[in-house]
């Protein structure tokens, strides 16, 4: 369940969050719950309705009257345009508020990737997606997410060493000013471990999601929202050094957990085998080769020992890995082997450790996910209802 909804008790904003936490439920229902009267209630609907916010769900029978018409929140009327812009690869896809996805294109990109042809690119293939799934007309939002730290403030990525052209991109105002539309960014760990709580119905639990590609990033779930920390910088796992390894990383220091366990640290040391790039990783796991087996094992279980740290200082109940790399099962079990031989023990019980089932799409999911956190909020929903 999501957190019990704030803000001012009796605003159609408060009534829509009361529906997406515990709808559907029939107006006499709301109206226990909220504590209205039937005229004020019918008002706050009506302008819910003429919004396209909420729906009619069907019948509930009631004992004695005529079966009573359920409502909840419209989370599938209105349109997001969502894209996780990676290192070498950019996603984009258009879904509903619920994270269905309509349509998406998976592209790669050419290392060291400027902003300006990545953005064109990415904002004529949204268009084109747009216009092909009928979609254009209800577009409310766009969601980005790029690895790095986000400046949320200014609206600007403070990127990985890897990505050196997009520190300081004004990504937000440039899909704003394309789209005219809200747009939000995170980090994209941080929609990956959002993406891996809403595919899991949203359980009232805390969730460490973790990401392992090119690089390596975690994003915590904490209380129903993603937990970012005072520099938006919570979960940056890939930059902690690991003690005696000296590996040259591209943050300029040495021995990082990025250098010695991402998809790149894992390619930089099956090159002698012939490996060039994280799909010749999983076609080699896939296919039994021993080396590709030794070294992303070993990758799991080096991820493992920061992770035990984690799960002993968050004590979550789920722990989910995504990413290309995360996802094969020799990292996920040497991972998962170190992780339960090194937390505290308490921290382990009930603990779920496991790869986020939607794979590459978690991301997408996780950026509607917030998206529509953002949009649905109360102060969102009064705002547009009294504009
Ligand atoms: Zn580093």
């Amino acid at each position: 369940m999501r957190p019990h909804p704030t803000g001012p008790p009796t605003s159609a904003g408060h009534i829509l969050a009361v529906l997406r936490a515990e709808g559907p439920l029939t107006r006499l229902e709301l109206q226990d719950r909220i504590g209205l009267s039937r005229p004020t209630m019918v008002e706050r609907l009506d302008a819910l309705q003429r919004f396209q916010l909420i729906r009619q769900t069907g019948l509930r029978a009631s004992s004695g009257g005529r079966p009573a018409q359920m409502l909840a929140a419209n989370d599938v009327g209105r349109t997001a345009l969502v894209a996780d812009i990676g290192q070498r690869h950019a996603t984009i896809a258009v879904v509903d508020l619920r994270g269905t996805v309509f349509a998406q294109v998976r592209r790669p990109l050419p290392a060291g990737h400027e902003p300006g042809e990545t953005f064109s690119g990415l904002l004529d293939t949204g268009r084109d997606l747009l216009a092909r799934t009928g979609r254009a007309d209800s577009l409310c939002a766009v969601g980005l997410s790029v690895p790095g730290q986000i400046d949320h403030g200014e609206g600007t990525t403070i990127a990985p060493p890897t990505m050196p052209h997009w520190t300081g991109v004004r990504l937000r105002e440039r899909f704003t000013e394309a789209l005219s539309v809200p747009v939000f960014l995170e980090n994209d760990a941080n929609a990956l471990a959002f993406g891996a709580y809403c595919d899991l119905g949203r359980p009232d639990a805390a969730l460490v999601g973790v990401k392992v590609g090119t690089g390596i990033g975690a994003g915590l779930v904490i209380s129903g929202r993603a937990h970012r920390g005072e520099t938006a910088s919570a979960g940056e796992i890939g930059h902690i050094r690991i003690e005696g390894r000296e590996q040259r990383c591209d943050c300029g220091r040495r021995g990082c957990v990025s250098a010695i366990a991402s998809g790149q640290a894992v390619i930089r040391e099956l090159r002698p085998t012939g490996v060039r790039t994280a799909e010749d990783v999983v076609r080699r796991v896939r296919a039994g080769n021993a080396d590709a087996i030794r070294v992303t094992a070993a990758a799991g279980r080096l991820v493992g020992t920061v992770l035990a740290t984690v799960v002993t200082i968050v004590n979550p109940r789920y722990l989910c890995v995504g990413g290309a790399v995360g996802v094969l099962p020799p990292f996920l079990d040497g991972l998962r082997d170190v992780v339960l031989a090194n937390a505290h023990t308490s921290a382990l019980d009930g603990v779920h450790v496991g790869a986020c089932k939607l794979g590459v799409d978690t991301t997408l999911a996780g950026l509607a996910g917030l998206v529509a956190d953002e949009m649905l909020a109360p102060a969102a929903v009064d705002a547009l209802v009294h504009a």
